[in-house]
C-alpha cells in the first residue's frame, strides 16, 4: 500500500547523520528536538500549539484525561474508524456512543450526533476519515449550542484544510499520528496533541509526563506519552517534504478519479470518493463497491494491494458487544465495512503502476 523505505532512501543520509547528532548528544527525553519540532510541526499545521507524544493513541488518551474525561461519561464518536478512537474513550472509563456516518465522506452524521446528546456526553470525537475534514461547521456549531469540546481524531489528516480552517485547530484538542503509515510517518510509534488554548495545551503537558508539575508533585494522575527525542529529530528531517508527499497522493486522487469516472460503471459497481472540499489529503482513496470482495481476491492474484479501512465497525467489536448494539443499529457504517475497498495512493506509486491498477480494477468489474 505505501513504499516507506522507497520514500525514505532519497533522505538516507539525511536521517543518518541527524540519528547519529542524537545519539551523541545523549538527550534522549524531550529536549532541543522535541521543542523544534512541536514548533516545525504546529506552522505546517497552521495551529498554536503541539505537544509531540508516544503515538496517535496516546494523543487520544491525553487529550481525553486533559479534558477530566473518565467513568459515568459519554463521548459520541463515529464506529467507522481505526480502534484506538473508541478504544481511548472506554480506556479511559468513559462510555463510547457511537452514531453513523455519512455514506458519502465516510464521516460522522452532525444531525445524529446532535440527537445523541444526553446530560451525561461530555465531548464529541469526530474522526477526518481518510484525510478529509468532517463536517466541522457542523459539529463545532452544534458542540458551542450545547457547551461540549470536541476532540478532533485528525491521525490520517495532517495538513487537511476545512471550510473552518485546518483541522487540528477548531475544536478543543486535535490529535494527530506518525505510524509509519501516515503521511508523516516515523521509524516507529509518534504522535501529536495540537491546540488553540495555552490553558490547555498546559494540561497536555503535564498529562505527558505524569502528570507531574512542578517535577515530583502530581496534582492530577498523567502518564509517560512523551515523544522520543529520536523520533521527534527524524521526523524533522522528513516534515520539509510533506508539502510535495501530499500534493503527489491529490494528484494520483484526481487520475484514479477521472479514470474512474470515465469507465462509465455504474456507481453501485463502482463508486469514488466524494470531496466535500479542497483540503483532502488522500491518507487512503477508497473507492466503494457491491462486488468489493471479488474484486479484493482478484487484485490481490495480481499481486496489487489492497486493504479494508474497516471491516468491523466498532459498534460491532467483540470488545464493545457489552454497550448492546446489534447488526443493523448503524447502517450506513455496516453498509460501508462490506463495500470499502483503499488502493495505493502513496506520493511515489509513478504513473505507470496507477494504470495498472485502474484497468485491472476497470477491467474486471466490467466483466
Ligand atoms: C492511526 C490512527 C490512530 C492511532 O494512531 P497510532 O499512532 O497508531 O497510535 C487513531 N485514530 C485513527 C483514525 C488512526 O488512523
Amino acid at each position: 500500500m505505501l513504499d516507506v523505505s522507497g520514500q525514505n532512501e532519497p533522505l538516507i543520509d539525511r536521517l543518518t547523520e541527524k540519528a547519529a547528532e542524537v545519539i551523541r548528544s545523549g538527550r534522549y527525553i524531550l529536549g532541543p528536538e522535541v521543542t523544534a519540532f512541536e514548533q516545525e510541526v504546529a506552522e505546517y499545521i497552521g495551529v498554536e500549539h503541539a505537544i509531540g507524544v508516544s503515538s496517535g493513541t496516546d494523543a487520544l488518551m491525553v487529550a481525553l484525561m486533559a479534558l477530566g474525561i473518565g467513568k459515568g461519561d459519554e463521548v459520541i464518536t463515529t464506529p467507522f474508524t481505526f480502534f484506538a478512537t473508541g478504544g481511548c474513550i472506554a480506556r479511559v472509563g468513559a462510555t463510547p456512543v457511537f452514531v453513523d456516518i455519512r455514506p458519502d465522506t465516510f464521516n460522522i452524521d452532525v444531525e445524529q450526533t446532535a440527537a445523541a446528546v444526553t446530560e451525561r456526553t461530555r465531548a464529541i470525537l469526530p474522526v477526518h476519515l481518510y484525510g478529509q475534514a468532517c463536517d466541522m461547521e457542523g459539529l463545532v456549531e452544534m458542540a458551542r449550542k450545547h457547551d461540549l469540546p470536541i476532540i478532533e481524531d485528525a491521525a490520517q489528516a495532517i495538513g487537511t484544510q476545512s471550510p473552518l480552517g485546518p483541522v487540528g485547530s477548531l475544536g478543543a484538542y486535535g490529535c494527530f499520528s506518525f505510524f509509519p503509515s501516515k503521511n508523516l510517518g516515523g521509524f516507529g510509534d509518534a504522535g501529536l496533541v495540537t491546540t488553540q488554548d495555552s490553558g490547555l495545551a498546559e494540561k497536555a503537558r503535564v498529562m505527558r509526563a505524569h502528570g507531574s508539575k512542578p517535577k515530583y508533585y502530581h496534582a492530577v494522575v498523567g502518564g509517560n506519552f512523551r515523544i522520543d527525542a529520536l523520533q521527534a529529530a527524524l521526523l524533522r528531517v522528513k516534515l520539509p517534504e510533506l508539502r510535495g508527499w501530499t500534493v503527489g497522493r491529490q494528484q494520483n486522487a484526481a487520475r484514479y478519479d477521472a479514470a474512474f469516472s470515465d469507465s462509465g460503471l455504474d456507481e453501485s459497481l463502482l463508486r469514488t470518493p466524494r470531496k466535500r472540499f479542497d483540503g483532502h489529503i488522500y491518507n487512503q482513496y477508497v473507492i466503494r463497491s457491491s462486488r468489493r470482495d471479488e474484486l479484493l481476491a482478484h487484485l490481490q492474484e495480481q499481486k496489487i494491494a489492497t486493504t479494508i479501512y474497516y471491516p468491523v465497525p466498532l459498534h460491532r467489536q467483540e470488545c464493545f458487544a457489552p454497550l448492546g448494539y446489534n447488526e443493523g443499529s448503524l447502517p450506513v457504517s455496516e453498509h460501508a465495512s462490506r463495500e470499502v475497498l483503499a488502493l495505493p495512493i502513496f506520493a511515489g506509486l509513478g504513473e505507470a503502476r496507477q494504470s495498472r491498477i485502474i484497468d485491472t480494477v476497470i477491467a474486471f468489474l466490467e466483466r
